[in-house]
């Protein structure tokens, strides 16, 4: 086979862009990594993903990537539910019931933007990746024998890059996706999300590195990032309309006085707003073309799923579009990457999300209250404690997929 038509054309740098490329890259399938941001400017970006699990761990230490992203890290082996109206400790869940599971039973609070820079050096290094930065993907075209994806270079000019599959990993908005007219189903929550980066150690009060805490009126997230600077980031729930007023010094002061009265201002080092989705792609491929990550779903940050299962979506099809180029599978073994990865968006991570911010915003006291004594029961019973870190951390969607024929 000619090079053009082993090539795999990859659509978008992110973690789930640069994971595909790299896992494709090492099993010697050529890649074109097209990618609009300049490589200098990938800092400007909002801060998202951070909280890295077990099964995602695994991943990147197969593509060399986890040795790079722990030192730059924090291992939390546990996490908490806390109860804001009662100011209490409700559940402390602690990963090493997965000890027996997994060689990382842990989380690593490691933010996208470390990922895509030493997923980026590695990608820049590998001679089997053609990384093309400032680069916009506008349209492809694809037949029977293989696909064009027409780019605009840094110099502005047109180009056209030929392979034999186009993967879409630009996130949210993917051009293939609107192209192909797939429809992206399901639904945007009412209220946004305030996320404020905090320079202040909320361990001294009892917090961990990662803490889900329920409220009727303000639930909230809260979790350690490593610096330097240290930093924590706090989401509240916000009304559209609010974003003004909520972004100001003093209203940003005031709530997380609120949260935390400490007496003293805290020491705010960003903040941005977002609007949550949760929709799944009707189709992840149509013919030449497929969808991977942000572009094939989206969720709620409640529960760290999004890149995490992203992610899992780029090894497993790095995986069939191997076996495929190298002629050891029939195309219709990426029918199957489908069947699983759409199941694993939909029943769970889908459903854990809408199950997570539904326990932290609950306002029914009697629901609450059993919903959350639930809680601590499951941490305390290390048979029960496991299964529910096997389902959180997204390992029995993992063992559930391999089932899907
Ligand atoms: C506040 C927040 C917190 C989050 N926290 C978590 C968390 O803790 N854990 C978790 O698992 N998930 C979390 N997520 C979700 C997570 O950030 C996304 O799921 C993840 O970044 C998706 O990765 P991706 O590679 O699919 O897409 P993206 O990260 O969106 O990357 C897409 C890339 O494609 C490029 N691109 C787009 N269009 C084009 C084009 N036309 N031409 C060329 N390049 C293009 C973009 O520049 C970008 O680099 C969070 C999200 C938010 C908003």
């Amino acid at each position: 086979m000619t090079a053009a038509r082993r090539r795999v054309v990859v659509i978008g740098a992110g973690p789930v862009g640069l994971c595909l490329s790299l896992a494709l890259a090492q099993q010697d399938i050529p890649v074109t990594l097209i990618e609009a941001l300049r490589g200098d400017n990938f800092l400007e970006q909002v801060p998202r993903a951070g909280t890295n699990h077990p099964a995602t761990l695994e991943m990147f230490d197969r593509i060399g990537l986890y040795a790079r992203l722990e030192p730059r890290g924090i291992i939390a082996p546990i996490f908490h539910y806390w109860d804001r109206a009662e100011n209490r400790l409700v559940a402390a869940f602690d990963h090493r019931h997965l000890k027996d599971d997994t060689r990382f039973p842990y989380v690593l609070q490691c933010e996208r933007i470390k990922i895509v820079e030493e997923a980026l050096d590695m990608a820049k290094a590998h001679p089997a990746i053609d990384l093309r930065l400032a680069t916009t993907f506008t349209r492809f075209v694809q037949n029977g024998s293989g696909i064009v994806a027409h780019v605009c270079d840094p110099a502005g000019e047109e180009d056209a890059v030929e392979g034999a599959y186009l993967v879409s990993c630009e996130g949210a908005r993917s051009i293939v996706r609107k192209d192909l007219d797939i429809e992206f189903e399901g639904f945007t929550y009412s209220d946004l999300t305030l996320n404020i980066e905090v320079a202040y150690d909320f361990r001294r009060h009892g917090y961990a590195e990662r803490n889900y805490i329920s409220d009727p009126t303000e639930w909230s997230n809260l979790f350690h990032w490593k610096g330097p600077p240290d930093r924590w980031r706090v989401h509240f729930p916000l009304e559209v309309g609010e974003e003004e007023t909520a972004c100001r010094p003093e209203t940003l002061q005031a709530r997380l006085q609120a949260f935390l009265p400490t007496g003293r201002a805290f020491e705010i080092v960003g903040t941005n707003v977002y609007t949550v989705h949760q929709r799944v792609a009707k189709r992840f491929r149509l013919g030449r073309a497929i969808l991977a990550g942000d572009a094939a779903h989206v969720n709620s940050p409640i529960g760290a799923m999004g890149m995490n299962s992203g992610v899992h979506d780029a090894f497993n099809l790095a995986d069939k579009l191997t076996q495929v180029l190298r002629g050891e599978a029939d195309e219709d073994v990426l029918d199957r990457y489908v069947r699983q990865r759409r199941h694993v968006a939909v029943k769970h991570t889908q459903a854990q999300t809408i199950r997570n911010k539904r326990l932290l915003a609950e306002r029914d006291p009697q629901v609450r209250r059993k919903s959350l004594d639930e809680l601590a029961r499951t941490a305390e019973d290390p048979v029960r404690a496991r299964a529910f870190l096997l389902r959180a951390s997204l390992i029995e969607s993992l063992r559930e997929a391999e089932q899907i024929l």
